[in-house]
């Protein structure tokens, strides 16, 4: 079995990894604190481990990737997680991202498509840590209608357009933060749910996301 293991030398380089994403423009000091909290070599395969603190993407299985911290960051800020809110998470993936939503103490929902992903994330070591994370198998278009209304709703995968089911979900006042545009690269969006029919939207960067897919696998 793994041994998990959080040495001086990673908590070093997770230092430079937070004062890194902060140089890029990151400068909520509780997303910058979550991220200094959690020891990403955990999420990784043990051949990553000595780059586990590098600002990339890696893959996790499946032709899925973990995000690189500065977009997990990003995406982070924006949302603009309070404590005890209700978060929807679209692609659990390696579960970084919801350790990450957990850390600022929301109440977390993720959904995951691949069953594969889905179950290797049952073995991680700080599962416990965080009982304010619920883990879904589904299809991240119809959310989690059970659950909702969420305060905020957070999409790691890349959707050709918003998708109308996960706005339902929000509350009023509700933000979704969301990359959407095409294969090879989208534009974050952030949607305020202002009434029942209406929706404002701002424009942020540009990033490059794995594509949200339909349906289980
Ligand atoms: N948040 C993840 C990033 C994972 S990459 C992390 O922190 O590691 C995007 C993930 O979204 C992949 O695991 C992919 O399988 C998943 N995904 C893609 N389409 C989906 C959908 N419709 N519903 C749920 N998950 C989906």
């Amino acid at each position: 079995m793994r041994r998990y293991e959080d040495t001086y030398k990673q908590k070093g380089l997770r230092k430079q990894l937070v004062d890194n994403i902060r140089q890029k423009g990151i400068t909520d000091e509780n997303v910058l604190a979550a991220i200094g909290n959690i020891p990403r070599h955990y999420f990784l395969d043990t051949a990553f481990e000595s780059i586990a603190y590098d600002d990339r993407a890696f893959p996790i299985g499946e032709g899925q990737t973990i995000s690189q911290p500065y977009t997990v960051a990003y995406q982070t800020q924006l949302l603009e997680v309070k404590p005890y809110e209700k978060v929807l998470e679209i692609g659990t993936g390696s579960a970084y991202q919801a350790c990450v939503l957990a850390e600022l103490k929301a109440n977390v929902f993720t959904i995951e498509r691949q069953r594969r992903l889905f179950d290797q994330v049952k073995t991680l070591p700080f599962k416990s840590q965080y009982p304010n994370i619920r883990f879904f198998y589904g299809d991240g278009y119809e959310g989690l209608a059970t659950y909702a209304p969420f305060d905020k709703v957070l999409v790691t995968a890349a959707a050709p357009q918003i998708p109308e089911k996960l706005v339902q979900q929000l509350k009023i006042g509700g933000k979704m933060v969301i990359p959407v545009g095409g294969q090879d690269v989208q534009r974050m969006l952030r949607i305020t749910k202002v009434s029942d029919t209406e929706t404002e939207q701002e424009l942020f960067d540009n990033f490059s996301f794995v594509p949200m897919l339909a349906g289980r696998k």
